[in-house]
């Protein structure tokens, strides 16, 4: 592709973004394609000869765009949003022309130097003292790998990268059911093995951790011989939203020389707002806290960022250095591939940069304001509707329902059937979780161009679907 070409279609690539996203409202907000049905239309084996962008790009458009879930579509009310701002995809564009490898400060200073600045900028954003620093990785499953690998080398006294796990004694995790699957893998993939992770009971209408059932945890481990290593504590949990009592879990797990880490992927960018900080109140005598701007705040993915007390411990049992990674002659440069898994690390800083100064703190709280306002509001008037029943109240925007099976039907199939029924009508999509083991409907109000009219929609579909929807 010569320069004139890649021009072209760089700037075509430009204006179908912008036709797609002004047009996303048109649009179901799930893939309505069944399972093989986009595999069948692409070709068994690669191309020998090279293909015309014409042909390629419409195909991607014939093709591919119908089976894309549409996870920039306003009335995208699922899982947690993945909000890409315009203006974090412009910075996008950027980031993919320069390609560059920001593995090492001197692979890219300004990466290097961007990353210090705009991870210091959220730190004060989300109001965290200044002994934090912090780095932004992949995703918030590999920060919460890193912090349980740190949790293992401080309990192991730095010899479970060398020696392995079979010369030591067993490390132990704490952590409540609410957390997230992520947490479970990071237990896998460090080698401390599922059953080490020593799941606390929780309670209270924040299904918070309790801290007497973990400090009792913690010394029977140690009575029996085993090493308490680390707590993981949540703040927005997935499914309903969980949130850990921060300060009384801290002052347990510090109280016995644990490490804790904090897990608020998805709220901690609520935190921007003063006064929600008090749902995480304690956080700044956590050792690790991941957040992911990929998520509410609109930094496009993948963007997490995890804040350190003491980058020192991460650096001991991240860092590697062969020859061909040292860089001679500069002292006191940082290197954050030191402080992730992976080596290779993308220019994450630079949307940040764009995004926050685009929108300023002030823009990103209002939008954060207002999906928590207007979740309030539809729980308020789906609890207000017959056979309609709030089951988990909101935690910030995200809350659960459910809607009453007619007599003689099945409550779960009913609930499972009118999940399905809503996602197929395409103007809304949103998700299923379980509360105590009964199936119910999960509603999360956060993607960057949610307006109080798409609430409505939401309110609309969800009732007129509810009522007209057939036995079985
Ligand atoms: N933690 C929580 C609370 C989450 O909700 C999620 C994803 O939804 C994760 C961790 C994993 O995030 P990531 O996809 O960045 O690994």
């Amino acid at each position: 592709m010569d320069w004139e070409e890649f021009r072209r279609w760089s700037e075509k690539a430009a204006n179908w973004g912008a036709d797609y996203r002004a047009s996303l409202r048109d649009r179901p907000v799930r893939a309505q394609t069944s399972p093989g049905e986009i595999a069948a239309h692409i070709a068994d084996s690669p191309p020998e000869f090279g293909e015309s962008m014409e042909d390629i790009f419409k195909d991607f458009e014939d093709i591919l765009v119908p089976g894309m879930t549409h996870w920039q579509h306003p009335r995208f009310f699922a899982y947690f949003p993945a909000n890409a701002a315009p203006v974090s995809v412009v910075a996008e564009y950027l980031v993919s022309a320069i390609a560059a490898q920001c593995m090492l400060w001197q692979t890219s200073p300004s990466a290097t130097e961007l990353e210090t600045k705009v991870v210091d900028w959220l730190r004060r954003a989300l109001g965290l003292p200044d002994g934090f620093t912090g780095v932004i990785q992949d995703s918030a499953s590999t920060a919460t790998l890193a912090a349980v690998l740190v949790m293992r080398e401080k309990a192991l006294d730095w010899q479970g990268n060398g020696k392995g796990l079979t010369a030591n004694r067993t490390v132990r995790i704490y952590s409540t059911d609410q957390v997230h699957t992520s947490i479970d893998r990071a237990i896998w993939i460090s080698g401390i093995g599922a059953d080490n992770l020593v799941r606390i009971p929780s309670s209270g209408p924040n299904s918070a951790m309790d801290p007497r059932a973990l400090a009792a945890a913690i010394v029977q481990d140690r009575a029996e011989g085993q090493l308490p290593a680390g707590v993981i504590a949540c703040v927005g949990g997935t499914s309903i939203g969980a949130c850990d009592d921060i300060a009384a879990v801290v002052e347990v797990a510090h109280a016995h020389g644990l490490y804790v880490h904090v897990d608020a992927a998805w709220a901690g960018s609520a935190m921007i707002c003063p006064e929600f900080r008090t749902l995480w109140q304690g956080v700044e005598q956590a050792d690790s806290i991941v957040f992911n701007p990929h998520k509410w705040l609109g930094a496009q993915f993948d963007c997490s960022v995890q804040f350190i007390r003491d980058p020192e411990s991460l650096v001991r049992t991240l860092a590697i250095h062969p020859e061909f990674l040292r860089t001679h002659g500069h002292d006191g440069i940082t290197n954050y591939s030191e402080w992730s898994v992976p080596l290779g690390r993308r220019f994450r800083a630079l949307k940040l940069w764009f995004l926050l100064r685009y929108h300023g703190l002030d823009g990103l709280r209002a939008m954060i304001r207002n999906h928590v306002a207007w979740s309030r509001t539809l729980a308020e008037r789906l609890a207000a509707e017959p056979d309609f029943e709030i089951v988990t109240e909101p935690f910030l925007s995200l809350f659960s329902f459910d809607h009453k099976a007619p007599d003689g039907v099945d409550q779960e199939s009913h609930t499972q059937r009118l999940v399905a029924a809503i996602n197929n009508d395409g103007r809304i999509y949103l998700t299923q979780t379980r509360v105590g083991g009964r199936l119910v409907i999960r509603f999360q109000a956060g993607q960057f161009e949610t307006t109080a009219e798409d609430i409505d929609v939401a309110f609309a579909a969800i009732v007129e679907i509810a009522r007209s929807l057939p036995s079985t």
